[in-house]
C-alpha cells in the first residue's frame, strides 16, 4: 500500500515509531500463570465494558494516523485477540490502510481452528501461537483452564493447512515449571517447519509474583538447543527485531530467543501499544497510557489526532528493561493482559 503524507517521527533516543499493537480487549478465555493468574483474574474480576471499547472503525481510523507518523507493522493481540468477535472484518480493514505493509495476530490459538481461513483470507500476514508445553496435564496447570492441549494443537494444524508458514511458536519459559520443555517444543517446531521462540518470563505487572530467579535466561536456553541441533547466528531481518534468531546447521527450522530481562533491546524498540479502550502506551513497562479514545470521540480531527499522537512520541524516553538491567524498579506498571503482550 503507498503511504499516505508520511510525516516520521523520532523518539527523544532518536527511534522511529514503526511498530503498533493493538489490544482488542482484555479478556481471555486462559489465566496463565505469568499473566492473568486466576486469584488475581476470578470470577469477580471487571472486565471492561463493551462500550468502553475502541469499536473497528475507531481502531482502523487512529491506525492510519499511526501509519502516517511512519508504523509499517501492525500486530492485533490482547487478552486473547480470538474472543473478540469479527476478528476478521478488523483484519481487513487495518490490512487495506494506506502504509501498513504487515498484520499479524498473536494468539493462543484455542479459537483458531474454526477462524484460520478466514483470518488469512482477510489479508493477516503472519501469525504468532503461544504454546508453553506439550505435555497435556503440564499445560492445564500453566494455562490454568479446563481447554484441552488438544484444542490448542488443533489451531495450530488449522493455521498451517490455511497457509500461514513459517508460524511463530512463541514459549515462555519458568524454572522449575517448562524449562524441560525445551527439547520437545524445539523437535515439535522443526518437524513442522515452524520458528519456535523461547521468551524470558518478564516482570509484567504487578499480579503474576516475577521473581528474578523464575527467569530461564536466553543464553541457557540456546546452550541447551544447541548441544542436541547446532545453531548459527542470522542477521535480523529488520532494524529493531527483538528476537536473535538462529538457523539450525542442518536446515530444518529456525529458533528465536527474546532476552528481554537478560538482553534488554529498548535502544532499537520501535513499538507503541494502543490498548483496547484506547490509551497510548509507549513502553511495556508504563505505568500509563495517554487516553486518545477521549480526543477520538471528542470529536477531534486527524490532524489533532496526528499532532497528539506524534507528540507522545516525540517526547518518549522509555527504556525501561535498561534500567531494570541497572537495579532501578519504577512501579506501579499495566497489566500485560490489558496492555496486550
Ligand atoms: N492471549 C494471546 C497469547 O497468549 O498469545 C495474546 C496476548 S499475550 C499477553 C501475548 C504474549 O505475551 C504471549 O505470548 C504470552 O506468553 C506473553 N506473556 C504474557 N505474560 C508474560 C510474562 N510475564 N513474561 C513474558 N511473556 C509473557
Ligand atoms: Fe491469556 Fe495470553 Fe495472558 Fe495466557 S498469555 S492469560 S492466553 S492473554
Ligand atoms: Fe521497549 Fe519498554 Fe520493552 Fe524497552 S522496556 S524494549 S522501551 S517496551
Amino acid at each position: 500500500m503507498d503511504r499516505v503524507s508520511p510525516v516520521p517521527v523520532l523518539d527523544r533516543l532518536a527511534r522511529p515509531l514503526r511498530d503498533l499493537r493493538v489490544s482488542v480487549t482484555d479478556r481471555c478465555n486462559f489465566r496463565c500463570r505469568y499473566c492473568m493468574p486466576r486469584e488475581r483474574f476470578g470470577a469477580d474480576h471487571a472486565f471492561l465494558p463493551r462500550a468502553e471499547l475502541l469499536d473497528f472503525d475507531e481502531i482502523t481510523r487512529l491506525v492510519t494516523i499511526f501509519a502516517r507518523l511512519g508504523v509499517v507493522k501492525v500486530r492485533l493481540t490482547g487478552g486473547e485477540p480470538l474472543v473478540r468477535r469479527d476478528l476478521p472484518t478488523l483484519v481487513a480493514a487495518v490490512a487495506a490502510v494506506p502504509g501498513i505493509e504487515d498484520v499479524a495476530m498473536t494468539t493462543n490459538a484455542s479459537l483458531l481452528a474454526p477462524l484460520a481461513a478466514d483470518l488469512r483470507a482477510a489479508g493477516l500476514s503472519r501469525l504468532t501461537v503461544s504454546l508453553d508445553t506439550l505435555d497435556p496435564q503440564r499445560f492445564t496447570t500453566v494455562a490454568d483452564v479446563a481447554i484441552p492441549l488438544a484444542q490448542v494443537l488443533a489451531g495450530i494444524d488449522a493455521a498451517r493447512s490455511a497457509g500461514f508458514r513459517p508460524l511463530k511458536i512463541n514459549a515462555v519459559l519458568k524454572r522449575g515449571v517448562n524449562e524441560d520443555d525445551v527439547e520437545p517444543l524445539v523437535e515439535y517446531a522443526r518437524e513442522h517447519g515452524d520458528v519456535i521462540r523461547f521468551i524470558e518470563y518478564m516482570d509484567v505487572g504487578t499480579t503474576n509474583g516475577w521473581n528474578g530467579a523464575e527467569v530461564v535466561p536466553a543464553a541457557e536456553v540456546l546452550a541447551r538447543v544447541s548441544a542436541r541441533h547446532p545453531v548459527e547466528p542470522l542477521e535480523p531481518t529488520y532494524p529493531g527485531e527483538v528476537a536473535a534468531r538462529y538457523r539450525f546447521l542442518d536446515g530444518q527450522g529456525e529458533l528465536g530467543l527474546i532476552g528481554s530481562v537478560t538482553r534488554p533491546f529498548c535502544r532499537s524498540c520501535t513499538r507503541a501499544r494502543l490498548t483496547a479502550v484506547g490509551e497510548l502506551y509507549t513502553c511495556l513497562f508504563a505505568a500509563r497510557g495517554r487516553d486518545v479514545r477521549g480526543l477520538l470521540r471528542g470529536g477531534a480531527t486527524d490532524e489533532q489526532l496526528l499532532q497528539a499522537i506524534g507528540g507522545v512520541w516525540a517526547a518518549r524516553t522509555d527504556r525501561y528493561s535498561e534500567l531494570r538491567a541497572q537495579g532501578h524498579d519504577p512501579s506501579p506498571r499495566a497489566e500485560m493482559s490489558y496492555l496486550g503482550g
